[in-house]
């Protein structure tokens, strides 16, 4: 077997740092990608990247605030002279700033969909092209299930959450003939860093809501996105799966 044959494929994850996109980076370096575990912090990204290199894995971490279109674009030229394409990009960063609208504050519009949704037309158009180039590529985007549905108290995360799956279908139809394809997973309620602050009342009344009567694990959507990141995923384009206990149906 010559050097080409075994070069492992590439993947970038954001906000591989912890919960769903540490779950995913590890998924895909068990798949035997070369994962890069972008998050904000370092030290977040690091020992994301140092576990799985522990674990037998390659991985290398790289810190970037998705929220700064300049530092997405650094960071691509930085992985593009290393790596020639980019074969996987999983669009996973996300925060929530939720308040009512009446007492949303600009700032909080701004910085969520900053960081959950403009960070993914950046990331997209910096590594989207050598990928087409290449004929083949798999872009995951990480929505979630507010962004189909709605949800009181979270106008910014929706609104974003919605956009990521119009950019979703439209980046899917306009990457179709060359074989890059373009999905998002729409994750219910998640068992994350994010969702533990949540107050009991709120996690009753979510638990409530949903049929198979647990929060889901990160593992249910790092396995969604290990199968859509593989060829086994190849026909499947511009969809949004739901990953929710059968919350939204
Ligand atoms: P989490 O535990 O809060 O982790 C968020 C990750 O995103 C961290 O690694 C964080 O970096 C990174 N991040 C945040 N802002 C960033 C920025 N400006 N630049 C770079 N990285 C940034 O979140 P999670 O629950 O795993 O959620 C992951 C994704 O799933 C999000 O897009 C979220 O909206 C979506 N989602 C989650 C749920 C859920 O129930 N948990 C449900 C639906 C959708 P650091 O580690 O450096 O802080």
């Amino acid at each position: 077997m010559n050097e080409e044959t075994v070069k492992s494929k590439i993947a970038v994850v954001t906000g591989a740092g912890r919960g769903i996109g540490r779950g995913i980076a590890e998924a895909l370096a068990r798949d035997g990608f070369h994962v890069i575990c972008v998050s904000k912090s370092e030290s977040s990204c690091g020992a994301a990247a140092d576990a799985i290199r522990q674990a037998g894995g390659q991985a290398d971490a790289l810190p970037v605030d998705v929220s700064a279109g300049d530092q997405i674009r650094n960071a691509c030229e930085q992985l593009l002279e290393k790596h020639e394409c980019i074969d996987v990009l999983v669009n996973n960063a996300g925060i929530t700033r939720d308040n009512l609208l009446f007492r949303m504050g600009e700032d909080d519009w701004d910085s969520v969909i900053n960081t959950n949704l403009t960070s993914c037309f950046h990331w997209i158009k910096a590594l989207g092209r050598p990928m087409t180039r290449k004929r083949w590529g798999r872009i995951v985007n990480i929505a979630s299930v507010v962004g189909i549905s709605g949800n009181a108290g979270q106008a910014n995360y929706s609104a974003a959450k919605a956009g990521m799956i119009g950019l979703t279908k439209s980046l899917a139809r306009e990457f179709a003939a060359r074989s890059v394809t373009v999905n998002a997973i729409a994750p219910g309620f998640i068992d994350t860093d994010m969702t533990s602050e949540l107050d009991e009342r709120v996690k009753e009344g979510a638990l409530g809501a949903i049929p198979l009567k647990r929060f889901g694990q990160v593992s249910d959507i790092a396995e969604m996105a290990s199968f859509l990141c593989s060829d086994k995923a190849s026909y499947i384009t511009g969809q949004v799966f739901t990953v929710d206990g059968g919350m939204v149906m």
